[in-house]
């Protein structure tokens, strides 16, 4: 990373109320099949075109933004893909998601990311070709993984955790570190009907996924909590795992949403929402004027007091979505911090 993107990215993170995160889906189209995703269900062949998506990175510029997460779909398969990679990294720490099926075709493009995350849920490949149902897609991830991390790209592997993978997280976690392979992890949550005006569907119900277990999820959260204190390549915070034991210890939330707040997310079409479990409100084009406007306050108050989902993201967003919980990530992260900088 430039030291002049770095001093910018820093005075952004020290700006208060700001959207410091935001998760652009800028496709819909997969070549995946995963037994626990919507996304393949749902098609759409709208979006947005490179030059809209442009205009719509200079507007998140103005108001604030520091993260870019560029995901779909499998973004991947956009042809222009490698343009809207660039622009974004003029501005933003860029993360870009993958399924491990394109990510060593595109290596010049995401020589520009900041950190390239690609998804891996099992040591076994067959189980992990059964939850992505594709059939040799563990083979093709594990090589995507050592062809970036190979070309000196900042690649982690990101498993969802579910009740699927759950007794074999901490083996999982350990394969990677020995291999310094950075982990960042998500939890599997699923879309339900009352969700029908979401913005959009990610999660499918499936009954193998859900997390029955919930003590073997707070001794995985144990084992984590005590791991990364030796090894910053469990990119997760402290705080965060601290809050996921909780939650599923004794159900109960340490943290309030802060979608809307200090995290949004984007569409295909370019329509925005706090989460995507929520109904669009505005589309990237409205956003300087709805931002600071009282439809989007009392959205905000909606949105602090929900307590719908467990989608690992915005649970890490929402506890490190201010001015003191960006310290708290470069505080927790500081090594890992050092480490992006090197790299870019
Ligand atoms: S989880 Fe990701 S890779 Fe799998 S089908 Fe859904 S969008 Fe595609
Ligand atoms: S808790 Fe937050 S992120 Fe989850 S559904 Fe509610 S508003 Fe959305």
């Amino acid at each position: 990373m430039s030291i002049r993107k770095a001093l910018s990215i820093v005075l952004r993170v020290l700006a208060p109320d700001k959207p410091y995160h935001v998760q652009w889906m800028v496709t819909r189209k997969c070549n995946y099949r995963c037994r626990g995703c919507n996304v393949w269900r749902e098609q759409d062949n709208k979006e947005l075109s490179a030059e809209e998506i442009k205009r719509g990175l200079d507007i998140l510029r103005k108001l604030g933004v520091v993260e870019v997460l560029i995901s779909g779909g499998n973004p991947l398969l956009r042809e222009d893909i490698d343009e809207i990679i660039k622009y974004a990294s003029r501005y933003f720490f860029v993360t870009v998601y993958d399924n491990g099926s394109l990510a060593a075709e595109k290596i010049d493009a995401l020589r520009r990311a900041n950190f390239v995350a690609i998804s891996i849920d099992s040591l076994n490949p067959d189980k992990n070709d059964h939850i992505r149902g594709v059939e040799g897609a563990w083979k093709r991830a594990i090589e995507a993984v050592e062809r970036l991390h190979t070309e000196g790209i900042n690649v982690s592997v990101t498993p969802t955790i579910s009740q699927a993978n759950l007794y074999e997280i901490i083996d999982f976690t350990k394969h990677f570190l020995d291999k310094g392979i950075p982990i960042w992890y998500s939890l599997y949550s699923y879309d339900s009907l009352e969700h029908s005006n979401s913005l959009f569907k990610i999660g499918k119900a499936e009954d193998a996924f859900l997390i029955r277990d919930r003590d073997a999820m707070v001794k995985v959260c144990d084992s984590l909590l005590e791991m990364r204190q030796k090894n910053d390549d469990i990119l997760i915070t402290t705080k965060v795992l601290k809050a996921v034991k909780q939650l599923y210890s004794s159900n109960e939330r340490l943290w309030r949403c802060r979608a809307l707040q200090n995290f949004f997310v984007i569409n295909h079409r370019g329509e925005v929402a706090g989460c995507h479990l929520h109904e669009p409100v505005a589309s990237i084009f409205e956003l300087p004027d709805l931002w600071e406007s009282e439809k989007f306050e009392a959205l905000r108050r909606k949105y602090s007091a929900c307590e719908r989902c467990t989608y690992l993201c915005y649970i890490f967003y929402s506890i490190h979505g201010n001015v003191a919980g960006n310290m708290e990530i470069v505080k927790d992260k500081w090594r890992s911090l050092k480490f992006f900088l090197r790299r870019h």
